[in-house]
Formats: structure tokens, C-alpha cells, sequence
């Protein structure tokens, strides 16, 4: 073994973790029109200010417990989880599209995903603050670096709009506009293929938890599940196994 390998990723990690812990901000700040930048990070319960040494990445909440070092009540988990997940997630986009330029936009790509899913879960809105600077961005990563280029781009992030706007329009409310704006963003990204793989597998994925929550939580049909975590795993499975997903489905030989 190279001992030089591990490095880059090492470093990668730390990148992401760092940026997860600029996305809890984002979760917290954009559902009431917060600025991101002012104020600095504060406790939510006792409103102390966090110091600079209790601000490290994934660190500093492992060091002090999850516990808030003036007041000591608990921090919440999500801070922790989300800087590993984004931190993980860095990694593995560098591991299977390398140091690219197109991996810094998947990364951009899963970072918005992440705060779009934790802000839908629990305020139930997707903010147009994240989607349509992703779509335009998206769009123009396209056009220029990323393997969906423009043309799939562009029929990506209209075809997924459309007929979630049809869906919209025909279930009356059962599918918002966020919703719209984000299947947009995720074809923007990654084209008319990955589109598709994601309406389904979303689909699929948003069902079987539908009817387990109904099962074992009693919840009604009427229970409305946010659709918008479900939209970002399916277009995070499509990103990194499109080729085995399309492979699989043509060795089907559905249509002969
Ligand atoms: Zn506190």
C-alpha cells in the first residue's frame, strides 16, 4: 500500500466536513429568511456565541460531548451527521469521477441536494434560493464540463418539470412547485437519463416508505411525506450508477 493515497482523500473529507458545517447554517437560517453570513454561530439554547475552537468540524462536537460548552444542553445530531455525510459524499464523487472540475459541480450538486432535503423534511418547502441558481448553474456546467451537456440538459430539466407540473395540476396540490423547481435542477445537472432514474426510483423508494409509515405509524393517508429527500436520493443513485442501472434495464430485453 501507497501510504501517499489515503492523503488526498483525507484532505477531501475535511474539505467537505468543513462546508457540511456551513450547510447546518443554511438548514437553519433559509426556512425564515435568514441571512447566512450575520450573525456568527450561536448555541439555540442559551444564544452564547460559539467560539472559533468549538466551531471545528465533526472535532469539536465529539470533544464537548454534543453538549453546548457555556450552557451545556445538547446539540443536535444533524450538526455532526451532516458534516460526515457531506464529508463522505466528497470523497466518494472524487473517488469515482476523480479531481475534476466536473466533480466539483456533483459536489455542489449533493451539497444543495442535502440542505433541499433536511429543510423539506422539516418544513415541508423546497427554497427557490437553492433551485434556481442550481438550475442556471446547472445549465451552464452542462454546457460547458459536465458529460450531460446542453441538449440533455435542457430535455432533462424540462421533461422532469412538465410532468411533475401535470402531476401537480392533476393530483391538485399533491405535487408542489419546489418539487417542479428541484426535478429541473437534479436534469440541469445530469441530463435527460438521470431523469428518468430519478422519477422512478424516487417513485419507488417515496412509495414503499409511504406505506411502511402507514403500517407501522399509523399515518393517514392523507399524512402528506415530503417528496423532496426522496427526488435527491434517486438523483444521487442515478449520479453514481447510471451505467449499471441502464445496463441491468437493457439486459431485461423488455422489448423484443
Ligand atoms: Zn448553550
Amino acid at each position: 500500500m501507497d501510504n501517499l493515497i489515503p492523503l488526498p482523500y483525507l484532505f477531501i473529507f475535511i474539505i467537505g466536513a468543513s462546508i457540511g458545517s456551513f450547510l447546518n447554517v443554511c438548514m437553519h437560517r433559509l426556512p425564515g429568511d435568514q441571512s447566512i453570513i450575520t450573525p456568527a454561530s450561536h448555541c439555540p439554547h442559551c444564544k452564547a456565541p460559539i467560539r472559533f475552537y468549538d466551531n471545528v468540524p465533526i472535532l469539536s462536537y465529539l470533544l464537548l460531548r454534543g453538549r453546548c460548552r457555556v450552557c451545556g444542553n445538547p446539540i443536535s445530531i444533524q450538526y455532526i451527521s451532516v458534516e460526515v455525510i457531506n464529508g463522505a459524499a466528497y470523497v466518494l464523487i472524487t473517488w469515482k469521477f476523480g479531481l475534476s472540475a466536473g466533480s466539483l459541480f456533483y459536489a455542489l450538486l449533493f451539497s444543495a441536494l442535502l440542505v433541499i432535503s433536511v429543510i423539506d423534511l422539516y418544513h415541508k418547502i423546497i427554497p427557490d434560493v437553492i433551485t434556481i441558481p442550481g438550475i442556471i448553474i446547472g445549465l451552464l456546467a452542462s454546457t460547458f464540463i459536465l458529460p450531460s451537456g446542453i441538449k440533455g440538459a435542457i430535455s432533462g430539466a424540462l421533461l422532469g418539470s412538465s410532468l411533475f407540473f401535470i402531476i401537480a395540476v392533476v393530483s391538485r396540490g399533491g405535487m408542489g412547485g419546489g418539487d417542479i423547481k428541484l426535478i429541473a435542477m437534479i436534469g440541469s445537472f445530469l441530463g435527460l437519463t438521470d431523469v428518468l432514474i430519478t422519477i422512478i426510483l424516487s417513485s419507488f423508494i417515496g412509495s414503499v416508505v409511504g406505506i411502511l409509515m402507514m403500517v407501522f405509524f399509523g399515518k393517514s393517508r392523507k399524512y402528506m411525506i415530503p417528496f423532496g429527500p426522496f427526488l435527491s436520493i434517486g438523483g444521487i443513485i442515478s449520479l453514481f450508477f447510471k451505467t449499471e442501472i441502464v445496463e441491468w434495464y437493457i439486459g431485461l430485453n423488455l422489448w423484443r
